[in-house]
């Protein structure tokens, strides 16, 4: 294509992207039938009043030349925009599959509308010599429906070659004939250009509203997995690599929680404090793997034994756990330790030879208390603590202590 033919292309026809041709040519044909069947009314209305009143003021000079034609073409109008309105209304409700027949039948329309409205101007040479109903017609073309320039210019070419055709045969005045074509045609080049300057607009509002649409989509994505990494990372940040139960940085969180809960209601807070006896030699003589096991098995049975909602099972280090127990007081807990060294000493650890190994067994410190002002959550950590100390003291027991009165407890 040589450059002229590209530049005389791209004055008369505005490209739009494959992707949202389609969308673009609906979203248009929308816009000019919604149109459309507006100015149908408004003309069915508009010509209704005419005849009305020509009838009511002309009376009988409505027959006589040119009241008669112009009579004629009121009644043009009034049927053709009528037929429109009553057509275009019923294509309005499936726009997505008259697309084609909605843009041929707004080109016919332009076309009659713009005909009649010429028409009208040369009737108007007879008796005024003005053209104003044609160029309002001309300008309203541009500024009410949208289309492809090139598909405008071939409208007003069409109307303004019959128009120039038969307008000495109504005006006998060549100065006015010579003033009416030059006048017509110059409104005619401004409105392709006006034309022009709206569909422009109008295609990158829609590819600008569409790469947004796009760009906010590919961010709704990013976040949706911004948010899935984070709660992720938030999980991991709670839980304890190896066992996968809540970490210490959990368990001091859970306890200044749980301690303030039971404080406001005066109810009774456990915690259990729980160590894995001879450990290390364990890992000692089967190794780092088979010890990660059992840590993991025993951290197993303390989720399965204190399962209670709002129970917090924790790896406080090592082999060191911690169950914090809300609301239960010193029978529950009690109950709950017991549990545990026994689901604990039934555990079989795969790559253990039982022949030579005694089971798992575990020491437990147990506290309990109904927090107040006068003790802290410290104290409690301190006193189950000191509780699983004096377990150590016999392994595989348990031992409770309280808060304030040493209560010397050995199973
Ligand atoms: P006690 O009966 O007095 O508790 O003796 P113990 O051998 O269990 O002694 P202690 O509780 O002090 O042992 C802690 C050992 O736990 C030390 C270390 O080898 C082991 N350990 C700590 N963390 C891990 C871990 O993540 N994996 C493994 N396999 N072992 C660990
Ligand atoms: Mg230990």
């Amino acid at each position: 294509m040589s450059r002229v033919q590209k530049t005389i292309k791209d004055l008369f026809y505005i490209s739009v992207a494959d992707d949202y041709r389609d969308e673009l040519s609906t979203t248009i044909s929308q816009t000019n039938i919604d149109r459309v069947v507006l100015f149908s009314r408004i003309f069915v209305f508009w010509e209704l009043a005419m005849i009305i009143f020509s009838w009511l003021f002309k009376g009988r000079d409505l027959f006589v030349q040119p009241g008669i034609y112009y009579f004629a073409m009121y009644l043009v109008l009034l049927v053709a925009a009528s037929a429109s309105a009553i057509m275009f209304n019923g294509m309005k409700k499936n726009i997505d599959q008259h697309v084609r027949g909605i843009q041929a039948v707004t080109i016919i329309f332009s076309i009659s509308i713009l005909s009649w409205c010429a028409g009208i101007s040369l009737l108007d040479q007879i008796s005024y010599g003005q053209i104003v109903i044609y160029i309002g017609a001309i300008i309203s073309l541009a500024v009410i429906p949208l289309f492809q320039p090139y598909i405008l210019l071939l409208i007003y070419t069409l109307v303004q070659a019959a128009f120039i055709l038969l307008i000495s045969l109504f005006q006998p005045s060549g100065n006015i004939v010579f003033g009416n074509i030059a006048n017509s045609t110059l409104i005619l080049i401004l409105a392709v250009v006006i034309s022009r300057m709206r569909f422009k607009d109008c295609v990158s509002i829609f590819e600008n509203g569409k790469k947004l649409e796009q760009k906010s989509q590919e961010l709704e994505t990013v976040n949706k997995e911004l948010k899935q990494a984070n709660e992720k990372l938030k999980l991991l940040s709670q839980r304890d690599g190896l066992t996968h139960i809540f970490n210490r940085s959990m368990f001091d969180k859970s306890m200044k929680l749980e301690w303030r809960s039971c404080r406001k209601n005066r109810l009774p807070l456990s915690l259990i404090m729980v160590d894995i006896d001879f450990f290390k030699s364990l890992n000692d003589s089967f190794g780092h793997q088979i010890g990660d096991h059992c840590l993991q098995q025993v951290a197993d049975v303390l989720v399965f034994c204190a399962n209670r909602s709002r129970d917090v099972v924790s790896r406080y280090g090592g082999d060191e756990f911690a169950v914090i127990l809300p609301q239960t007081d010193q029978d529950g807990a009690m109950t709950i330790a017991n549990k545990l060294r026994e689901n604990v000493s039934k555990l079989v650890i795969s790559g253990i030879d039982s022949q030579a190994c005694q089971s798992i067994t575990i020491s437990i410190g147990v506290c309990c208390v109904v927090p107040s002002e006068n003790s802290s959550s410290e104290d409690l950590i301190k006193n189950a603590d000191q509780a699983l100390y004096e377990a150590k003291k016999i392994r595989n027991s348990i031992h409770f202590q309280s808060i304030d009165v040493i209560d010397v407890n050995v199973i």
